[in-house]
């Protein structure tokens, strides 16, 4: 018999931090959960003895690895690769990978931790990982990318698997690279799986999934203005980023009848005050993630837009907001300028795109605030799906699974409303989504026993 092991928010913290030096991006996605479970666990005995909180921010592995490739120039190129297995509670590990040179253990340790509660979120049995490689795909060949991905593969093949462990794209890695990685795994093993998802229409990828991650966060926004009995139709919408989910959420915001301010990446952002039109957004689809192009060209492009180098599209006065590049893209002075500009509801496309400061503003002002690991979920979710028809060797069409992605948002944001409800009107969607994603991984860790 175990004996109780009641440790506080704060001495689980200061463990936390020591055990983790320097990785502040995992300490700060720990400390964002850990303020709400530990409120959640206070009075339920079990979770304290079992130190479930402990052994979830305590990943099951991180692998890390060697990757050796050579560049057009016949020079020999050294990058560093990991997957980072969080935890298979609930089902096999599930997770992108991401390159990008400012990849780091701590980036991924974050990611895989939110997944795991993201995925719970979804009701589907996934656990949670994240892989990765300080690579940057900008500016290389495709022959270069070819190579990479498949040194990559080469050592990721033999800790992954249908049942073990089922990557997918993030920042950096679209349908090429899983192309890439796909052949190779198939190539190693001769085994043609699920291994991946995010594959090509043509090899088994799903209807949907590319549309998913951003169509999944404009429902989980139209979801939560319904809840006050409000939509999207008429408001301005400010949106960070260009890839995947930025121009998904965007399509789908204009499906909604809202007007798209902004877009932007790594070197400034595109006002462009008549808002995006279908054919811009095609445009932007076809510029920077065809043909690898950079949003500063968008202006010379299109009449009555501005680019402002080397800034964040915050500033502009918007009705809603919605962060789609990367973690920490806005900050508290930001999240306050928001605020007084009268933004209603934050929708997060990103994973961790606002930093703690950030969020307490949003909490602060009662603004509708939905965290990534809700809000971005459709994403995976439709990465479950593809390995559901992948197991069963069928595909299912665009209208089913669009079905299926609004009702699986639905889901997810009344889990975060009844675990949320703060009493007054107000719904914490980060917290009710922390505890809601936190207690079926955990319940499930306590059938398990101490492993
Ligand atoms: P993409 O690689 O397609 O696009 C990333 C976008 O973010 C680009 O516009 C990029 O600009 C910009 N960006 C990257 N790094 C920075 C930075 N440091 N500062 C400012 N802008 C930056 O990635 P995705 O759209 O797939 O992913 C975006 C976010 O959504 C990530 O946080 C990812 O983890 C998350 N997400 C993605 C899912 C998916 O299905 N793809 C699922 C769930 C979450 P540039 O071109 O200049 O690099």
């Amino acid at each position: 018999m175990a004996v109780s092991d009641h440790v506080d928010f704060a001495a689980f913290m200061e463990g936390v931090r020591t055990r983790n030096p320097g990785q502040t991006e995992f300490i700060q996605a720990v400390q964002e959960v850990a303020e709400d479970i530990y409120e959640f666990i206070d009075d339920k005995e079990q979770y304290h003895t079992a130190q479930i909180l402990r052994r979830m921010a305590e990943p099951d592995r991180v692998v890390s690895f060697r990757v050796c490739w050579e560049d057009d120039t016949h020079r020999i190129r050294v990058q560093r690769g990991w997957r980072v297995q969080s935890n298979n509670a609930i089902g096999p590990y599930k997770g992108g990978i991401r390159f990008h040179p400012n990849v780091t253990e701590s980036i991924l340790k974050f990611l895989a931790f939110e997944q795991t509660f993201k995925n719970s979120l979804t009701g589907l049995p996934m656990g949670g990982a994240k892989g990765g490689a300080d690579f940057d795909p900008k500016g290389k060949s495709d022959a270069e990318v070819m190579r990479f991905c498949q040194s990559y593969m080469t050592e990721l093949y033999r800790h992954i698997g249908p049942d073990t462990d089922v990557p997918a794209g993030d920042i950096g890695v679209g349908s090429r690279e899983i192309g890439y990685m796909f052949g190779q795994y198939k190539r190693i093993t001769n085994r043609w799986e699920g291994v991946l998802t995010g594959k090509g229409r043509e090899y088994g990828g799903s209807e949907l999934r590319p549309e998913a991650t951003g169509y999944g966060a404009v429902y989980f926004l139209q979801d939560m203005l319904n809840h006050k009995n409000n939509s999207i139709e008429g408001k301005t919408v400010v949106i960070s980023g260009s890839g995947n989910v930025a121009t998904h959420a965007a399509e789908q915001i204009l499906k909604q009848g809202g007007k798209v301010l902004t877009l932007s990446d790594s070197g400034g952002f595109v006002h462009d005050p008549e808002g995006f039109t279908q054919e811009k957004i095609d445009w932007v689809k076809d510029h920077k993630i065809k043909r690898r192009g950079r949003m500063s060209e968008y202006a010379n492009e299109f009449k009555g837009a501005t680019y402002h180098e080397g800034l964040r599209p915050w500033g502009v006065p918007c009705d809603l907001a919605m962060p789609c590049a990367t973690q920490n893209e806005l900050n508290e002075v930001e999240a306050k300028t928001l605020v007084s500009n009268g933004v209603i509801a934050v929708s997060e496309g990103a994973n961790m795109p606002t930093t703690l400061e950030g969020v307490h503003v949003f909490h602060d002002a009662r603004i509708m605030y939905g965290p990534g690991k809700a809000a971005n979920a459709g994403g995976v979710a439709v990465s479950g799906l593809e390995m559901s028809q992948n197991a069963e060797r069928v595909s299912w069409n665009h209208e089913r699974l669009g079905t299926m992605l609004t009702e699986l948002m639905k889901g997810i944001h009344s889990q975060c409303v009844e675990y949320g409800d703060q009493g007054d009107g107000y719904v914490d969607y980060a917290k009710g989504a922390n505890i809601a994603g936190f207690k079926k991984v955990a319940d499930a860790m306590l059938a398990y026993g101490v492993v």
